[in-house]
């Protein structure tokens, strides 16, 4: 398959919805990452998102919207919980999980009874959903496992020839995923952690905000780590290279680092270090994807991370990503 490179021009988002309408798929920008679209009513189309991503296809899929009314051909619930989220986040870079509609095929929702829902804050995202005429599927346009990629030419790397279009938009501003909270139980509950932090959405309803416990949960003790999301077990976002998160206060982490570098160097190996300010959350979560595309680029073979706090909502987004690209080897100093 060839696939074809689009820009965000008017006639090419209209030629990217009308592969989408086809039953085809073609990557996109969003705030977030860029995603995989295809239309999340059609089976078949969403069949080969998981086979273009190599993604199991027991994880289910956000599906997303570009009006407000979408919402209701999704799902049945009448939520007060849904009305302040999208009222105040929408666009933007929350996913809800409600109960779906017996319309959206079960491949979409990895055979659940609810769907995750987002309306992304990109132009070019919602014009190709609103031409499109579909609520669009699209996990994040990388192969399962690797890296999301926050830029065009990350999509290219990992899809070029296993889809049917890319639109190549810029960097992607926020650079993680979407937060997922699940409003299906009586406590509204973050499934998985991103840009808007648990402050800010206790702020907006008014009402506590959990953690699904394994988010918190120590991954090598098996009972604490059964995530409710089940794309949150997988192995994800690793890095070709060996990766080590240290963890510590900031200049033995600086320390840590160095010395373990120097070693690694010694041994004849190509290292790549990954330390972001102090406070730089946000430019962390902006700059943490592409930096292991980078790195990888570059061959190194080894990725030594410094943590970041994870007390700040953002923070502990980024270390989430942080820690499972490590497959959880982290060193404590
Ligand atoms: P990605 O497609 O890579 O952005 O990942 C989507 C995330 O949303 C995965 O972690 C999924 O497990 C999660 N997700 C999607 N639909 C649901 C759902 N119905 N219930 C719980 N989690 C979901
Ligand atoms: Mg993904």
């Amino acid at each position: 398959m060839i696939t074809e490179h689009l820009t965000t021009s008017r006639e090419d988002i209209e030629k990217a919805a009308e592969i989408i309408a086809a039953g085809g798929l073609v990557a996109f920008p969003t705030e977030t990452v860029y995603g995989l679209g295809a239309d999340a009513l059609n089976e078949k189309a969403v069949a080969s998102v998981y086979e273009a991503k190599g993604r199991p296809s027991d994880n289910p899929m956000i599906v997303h919207i570009a009006k407000r009314e979408d919402l209701e051909k999704l799902t049945p619930d009448r939520d007060p919980r849904i009305d302040k989220i999208a009222d105040s986040i929408w666009p933007g870079p929350l996913t809800i999980v409600v109960n779906k509609r017996p319309e959206i095929p079960g491949r979409t929702t990895g055979g659940l009874d609810t769907v995750a829902v987002r309306m992304p804050d990109s132009e070019t995202a919602l014009q190709l959903i609103e031409m499109a005429g579909c609520p669009i599927a699209a996990p994040s346009a990388n192969l399962s496992g690797s890296p999301s990629p926050t830029r065009a030419r990350d999509v290219a790397a990992d899809m070029d020839g296993r889809i049917d279009a890319i639109i190549y938009g810029g960097d992607c501003r926020v650079g993680i995923e979407s937060t997922v909270l699940d409003l299906t139980g009586a406590k509204a509950t973050i499934l998985r952690p991103g840009y808007i932090t648990a402050d800010a959405l206790e702020e907006i309803l008014g009402e506590d905000v959990e953690y699904d416990r394994a988010l918190k949960g120590d991954p090598a003790n098996e009972a604490d780590f059964k995530p409710r999301s089940p794309g949150m077990k997988y192995k994800h976002y690793a890095p070709k290279a060996e990766m080590i998160v240290i963890k510590g206060r900031r200049e033995d982490v600086a320390d840590e680092i160095e010395r373990r570098k120097k070693i690694a160097e010694e041994e004849g190996k190509k290292v790549g270090v990954i330390q972001f300010g102090e406070e730089a959350f946000a430019e962390a979560a902006h700059d943490f994807f592409s930096r292991l595309r980078d790195l990888d680029a570059q061959g190194v073979d080894l990725i030594l991370a410094g943590a970041l706090s994870d007390e700040d909502g953002v923070g502990f987004a980024v270390m989430n990503r942080m820690l499972k690209s490590a497959g959880y080897n982290v060193i404590r100093v």
